[in-house]
C-alpha cells in the first residue's frame, strides 16, 4: 500500500466526478480520480445541445474539457476499476483497484454513474461485440450503408436512431410501448427521417446469428412473432445502478440500487459522499450531475474542516 494519503478519492470521471475534482483540488485537497474511462455516458452522446455555455458540443469533447480543466488544478488520474472500499477504524478509507493497488483516502466521492441495461434475451450475450452494441456513437460508423435496429423509446434510443439514420441504409426503431418516453424535439427529428421505420408495441425475444448478428426476433403485443434481417442491433434501453460491490460499507440504497444522499450529498457513511446519476436524484442530466459534483466536493471539504459551515449562516437573526 502506498504511504500517500489522498484527501479525497473520486470514483468516476463523468460530469459529476470531474466537477467534484475541480472543486476539491481548488480547495487544495489532494485529489485522485479513479475511473475506467473519461466522461462516462456523456462521452457516448453525439451532440450535447443542453449544456449551458455550449449551443452544441460533442459529448466526448465536453468531457475532455472537464478533464483538462481538472488536470490544470493538479488532479491526479488513475484509469482502473475500483473493486472495493473499506472503512478503517481511524475513519480513513482504503480503496482497492482491479490491479490490486491499495490507496488511502480521508474522504470518498462516489460518482461512477450507471451501467447500460441488457435485453436479457437469447443470443444477446453471445453476439455482443458481433453486431450487438450499446453505444451508437462509438460503433455507428461501422454500420454505414447497412440495416440496423435501435431498441428503446427514451432519449438515448431517439438520439441513436436519428444519428444512425445519417449513416445506415435502413433504421428500425423498436419501442415496447405504444409511445415514446423522450423529448418531443427528438421525436420530431426521428419522425422526419425518411429511413427510420418505427415499430411500437414490440418486445424483443431473440437475437439471431451464428458468428455475427443476422436478425432480430420480436413479438407484437397480442400479435405474432416477427423477424427482421439486420446487421446491427443498438440496445438503448436505459441504465442500471451497479452498487452491489459496495455492500460491505452498508450504504443506504434505493430499491433500484441508487445511493441515497442528503440534500448536501452525504451518504449514511461518514466521509463518503455521492453525486450524479448513481444517486437517487430524479433528473439524470449532465448539467445536474456537474452541480451535484460541486456540492459533494464542498461537503467533503467541509467534513475535513471539522464540519464547520463554509458559507455564512443565512438564518434570520431575531
Ligand atoms: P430511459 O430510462 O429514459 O428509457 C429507456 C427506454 O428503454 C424506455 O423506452 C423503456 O421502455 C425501454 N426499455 C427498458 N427496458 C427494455 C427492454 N427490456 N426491452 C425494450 N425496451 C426497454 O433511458 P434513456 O437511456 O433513454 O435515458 C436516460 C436519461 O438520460 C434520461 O433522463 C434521458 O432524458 C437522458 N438522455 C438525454 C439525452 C438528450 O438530452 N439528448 C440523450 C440521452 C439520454 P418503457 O418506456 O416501456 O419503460
Amino acid at each position: 500500500m502506498e504511504d500517500k494519503v489522498y484527501d479525497v478519492v473520486i470514483v468516476g470521471a463523468g460530469p459529476s466526478g470531474l466537477t467534484a475534482a475541480i472543486y476539491t483540488s481548488r480547495r487544495s485537497m489532494k485529489t485522485l480520480v479513479i475511473s475506467k474511462d473519461i466522461g462516462g455516458q456523456i462521452s457516448l452522446t453525439e451532440d450535447v445541445e443542453n449544456y449551458p455555455g455550449f449551443e452544441s458540443i460533442g459529448g466526448l469533447a465536453l468531457a475532455q474539457k472537464f478533464q483538462a480543466q481538472a488536470a490544470k488544478t493538479g488532479v491526479e488520474y488513475l484509469f482502473e476499476e475500483v473493486c472495493q472500499i473499506e472503512k478503517q477504524s481511524t475513519g480513513d478509507f482504503v480503496v482497492q483497484t482491479g490491479s490490486k493497488k491499495l490507496i488511502k483516502a480521508k474522504t470518498i466521492i462516489l460518482a461512477f454513474g450507471l451501467t447500460p441495461r441488457n435485453l436479457e434475451v437469447p443470443g444477446e450475450k453471445e453476439l455482443t461485440g458481433k453486431g450487438v452494441t450499446y453505444c451508437a456513437t462509438c460503433d455507428g460508423p461501422l454500420y454505414r450503408g447497412k440495416n440496423v435496429v435501435v431498441i428503446g423509446g427514451g432519449n438515448s434510443a431517439l438520439d441513436a436512431a436519428e444519428y444512425m439514420s445519417k449513416l445506415a441504409n435502413q433504421v428500425y426503431l423498436l419501442v415496447r410501448k405504444d409511445k415514446f418516453r423522450g423529448e418531443s424535439v427528438l421525436v420530431d427529428q426521428v419522425r422526419a427521417a425518411k429511413n427510420i421505420k418505427i415499430i411500437f408495441n414490440a418486445a424483443v425475444t431473440e437475437v439471431k446469428g451464428t458468428s455475427r448478428v443476422e436478425a432480430l426476433v420480436y413479438q407484437i403485443t397480442d400479435g405474432p412473432k416477427e423477424e427482421i434481417a439486420v446487421d446491427g442491433i443498438f440496445v438503448e434501453i436505459g441504465h442500471l445502478a451497479s452498487t452491489k460491490w459496495l455492500q460491505n460499507l452498508n450504504l443506504n440504497l434505493t430499491e433500484r440500487g441508487e445511493i441515497k444522499i442528503t440534500v448536501d450529498n452525504e451518504t449514511n457513511v461518514k466521509g463518503i459522499f455521492a453525486a450524479g446519476d448513481i444517486t437517487q436524484i430524479t433528473y439524470k442530466q449532465a448539467v445536474i450531475s456537474a452541480g451535484e459534483g460541486c456540492k459533494a466536493a464542498l461537503q467533503a471539504y467541509r467534513y475535513l474542516q471539522g464540519d464547520k459551515p463554509l458559507t455564512p449562516d443565512w438564518t434570520p437573526k431575531k
